[in-house]
């Protein structure tokens, strides 16, 4: 209910607002001869393959923003700031204070909580925002699948089916499968997960991309009977689900989140494309309020 009040009321807004707002520059105190400043809210591989594309570039600056969820990130090229800005309040003085006068949404599918914090304040701010999320990842034909909403649902699966579970959904979540005192769980994450854990469990302390063959070993040499993951796309934890394939293992896959409001672009390739085309007419903005003085 507060959600479909959210997204409605965000739609309104941003329906209303030019999402190339004209004079961000000047609203948020800058020169329009200044350099765009762009912040890229990170996190996910794109974030880092998108940093690596603009480090080259000498007509824009860019500082990558991670959450801070692990203690030896991997972090990408390029100027990087790490930690929570304090909701949305926070944000907004973050970006007035940093004169960001774009923002790229490169967060991961279901970090739904910054998405829509970022998609608020550049409604309030007038400032023009690229939402990018990876495609999900589409059921294969010998794809043993059981799709699930919530990690509670999932966890009541795989406690009534029993049997070895693998469980690979990052160590934020593990706590919703604590009292699964019926299965048997290997629990692989980046950092130890903290909190209650189930009272079976090995834990397997692994950063993706993850090999296929590997992965094939992995499974067999656990004997696992369900995997649990999130679907989260993209091709570095893909190779667990098309070893399930191939094993025959079922999957109990945890769908996406709603994350966004506004449209979103699939690839690194159309944000630096919508990018360019933002920062053209910032160009021409810029250039039209020059000629007008
Ligand atoms: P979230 O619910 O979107 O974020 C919670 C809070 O963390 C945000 O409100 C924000 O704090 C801060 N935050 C998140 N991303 C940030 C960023 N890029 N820069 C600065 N602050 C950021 O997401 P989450 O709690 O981190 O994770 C939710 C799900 O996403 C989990 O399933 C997790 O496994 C998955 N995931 C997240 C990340 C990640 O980097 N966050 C990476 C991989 C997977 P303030 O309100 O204080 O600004």
């Amino acid at each position: 209910m507060i959600y479909k009040w959210w997204s409605e009321r965000l739609s309104t807004k941003l329906s209303v607002l030019n999402p190339i707002s004209d004079g961000i520059e000047a609203r948020l105190g800058r020169s329009p001869d200044a350099v765009p400043r762009i912040l890229i809210l990170g996190g996910t591989g794109e974030a880092a393959e998108l940093a690596a594309q603009l480090a080259s570039r000498n007509d824009l600056e860019f500082i990558s923003s991670f959450a801070g969820r692990v203690s030896c990130p991997k972090y990408p090229i390029g100027a990087v700031r790490v930690g929570g800005f304090g909701g949305i309040e926070g944000l907004i003085s973050y970006l007035i204070t940093e004169s960001i006068s774009v923002v790229i949404d490169a967060t991961h599918p279901f970090a739904v909580g910054i998405s829509r914090n970022t998609e608020v304040a550049c409604a309030r701010l007038g400032l023009p925002l690229i939402a990018l999320v990876r495609p999900t990842w589409q059921k294969q034909k010998d794809d043993l699948w059981h799709e699930v909403t919530t990690y509670v649902d999932a966890a009541e699966f795989v406690n009534r089916k029993k049997g070895r579970v693998f469980l690979s959904i990052g160590r934020q979540e593990v706590g919703s499968f604590a009292d699964c005192n019926d299965a048997w769980f290997l629990i692989r994450a980046i950092e130890a997960p903290t909190g209650k854990l189930p009272q079976h469990h090995e834990i397997l302390l692994q950063r993706g991309p993850f090999d296929l063959k590997e992965e094939l070993q992995l499974l067999r040499d656990y004997s696992i009977d369900h995997i649990v993951s999130k679907n989260s796309g993209g091709s570095g934890t893909y190779t667990k689900i098309a070893a399930a394939r191939l094993l025959e293992i079922p999957v109990v896959m945890v769908e996406r989140p709603t994350k966004h409001a506004v449209p979103t672009v699939e690839t690194v390739d159309e944000v630096v494309t919508e990018l360019a085309e933002l920062l053209t007419r910032t160009v021409q903005d810029g250039k039209q309020r020059k000629d007008v003085r």
